[in-house]
């Protein structure tokens, strides 16, 4: 048994009001590889909060058998201050109703830090150990007051140490996807075959945002795209987009807490076989570029009404939806929507009444699409 609590007090936000972060760690960090994984920090995605409830309790009892050969590292709600922001009763947990950020965007990333590291240094050669002590003294000295910069703070920090890092996301309502960096193409592949996931989504790596899941990527990709490191030498960090937002239940929840011990015992971290669940079956993973993913939008306001499931695939010039006017001059009168892309549907909304501008579909195609730019990728809705 090798099993600790970590509490994580965070400002504050007003008197008689406490926050703080858990993290749970199993096993021995100098033993072996790790593995970091929170849920919900958007605190309006709860499937993976379910997952990680599962997960827990599986490796309680790996842990128990001996059979957690690295270090696992486990926060199993990594948004308190989103998940208590709630406006007349729905929760609003994707932007902080202090400045209006989306709470995944703006962490400090890497890439400058170890670039000027590695220019300045006159001997490359460090130890995927040592990198990580440079990422964590990095991150040691961002300076954070408010309670949101303090737990994107130490959520970073808690993650950095780690070798794998998987952060656990939902859509609105879509087929499981998971989003990488292209520099861990391999990695991300296997991930989402392993976790039944039909999508990954591959991102340059001056995609933009901030991302959580970018604070490790702009690290370890900076290390290897410099030459110092191989790919499998290099930590990886992905988003798992679980599905929808209403996809919250124990079968699905359990489902995927063996899926993930199945990629962490791929990696080395576990020693035990995990098997696979007896109706699940893995598919074809299909590999899209970030910069090909669409966001289409909705032309009118009223109520959108789909072709196209996701996970269906769609043509370019394909009707995947109608918006139907309430107030058109015409009963039931519709506006087209079309597929901008040869691709596949990703995501669609699960609340039908919608505005103009406001996203219908996104749909994943092969080429970069129109007014997508490099370092504005990742989009806020
Ligand atoms: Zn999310």
């Amino acid at each position: 048994m090798s099993y600790r609590r970590l509490d994580i007090p965070l400002p504050s936000p007003a008197p008689g009001v406490s926050l703080n972060l858990v993290a749970h760690q199993f096993g021995n960090r100098s033993n072996g590889r790790s593995a970091y994984l929170h849920a919900g920090l958007h605190a309006d995605e709860h499937p993976g909060l379910l997952v990680l409830q599962h997960l827990l309790e599986q490796l309680q009892q790996l842990d128990a058998a001996g059979a957690i050969d690295g270090f696992v590292t486990i926060v199993p709600y990594a948004n308190p201050i989103g998940m208590s922001q709630r406006l007349f009763g729905p929760i609003a947990g994707r932007f902080d109703f202090d400045n209006g950020e989306n709470f995944n965007r703006n962490f400090r990333l890497l890439d400058e830090r170890v670039a000027a590291h590695i220019a300045n240094a006159r001997d490359g050669k460090m130890t995927p150990g040592e990198w990580k002590a440079l990422f964590a003294d990095s991150l040691a000295q961002i300076v954070a007051t408010s309670p949101a910069q303090v737990m994107k703070r130490e959520l970073a920090r808690l993650a950095i140490e780690h070798d794998i890092v998987l952060d656990l996301h939902c859509d609105t309502d879509c087929v499981p996807h998971v989003y990488a960096s292209e520099l861990q193409r391999q990695r991300a592949t296997e991930l989402a075959e392993i976790m039944g996931a039909p999508v990954a989504l591959i991102e340059p790596r001056d995609a933009g945002g901030g991302a959580f899941d970018q604070v490790h990527s702009s690290g370890w990709g900076t290390v290897q795209a410099a030459g110092l490191l191989s790919e499998n030498e290099s930590g990886f960090s992905a988003t798992i987009e679980l599905r929808g937002q209403a996809d919250v239940s124990d079968e699905l929840a359990s489902r995927d807490a063996s899926n993930l011990l199945r990629f962490l015992s791929r990696e080395g971290v576990l020693t035990a076989e995990v098997p696979t669940a007896a109706d699940f079956a893995a598919g074809p993973v299909a590999v899209f570029p970030l910069d090909g993913a669409s966001h289409v939008q909705c032309p009118v306001a009223g109520v959108i009404v789909y072709y196209k499931a996701p996970g269906d695939p769609v043509s370019a010039g394909e009707v995947i939806a109608e918006v139907v006017r309430l107030d058109g001059g015409t009963f039931n009168e519709r506006v087209r929507i079309l597929s901008d892309v040869d691709g596949l549907m990703i995501v669609r909304q699960l609340h039908k009444l919608v505005r103009p501008g406001q996203r219908a579909a996104l749909l994943a195609g092969e080429r970069p699409v129109r007014d997508r730019n490099r370092g504005s990728l990742l989009l806020d809705f």
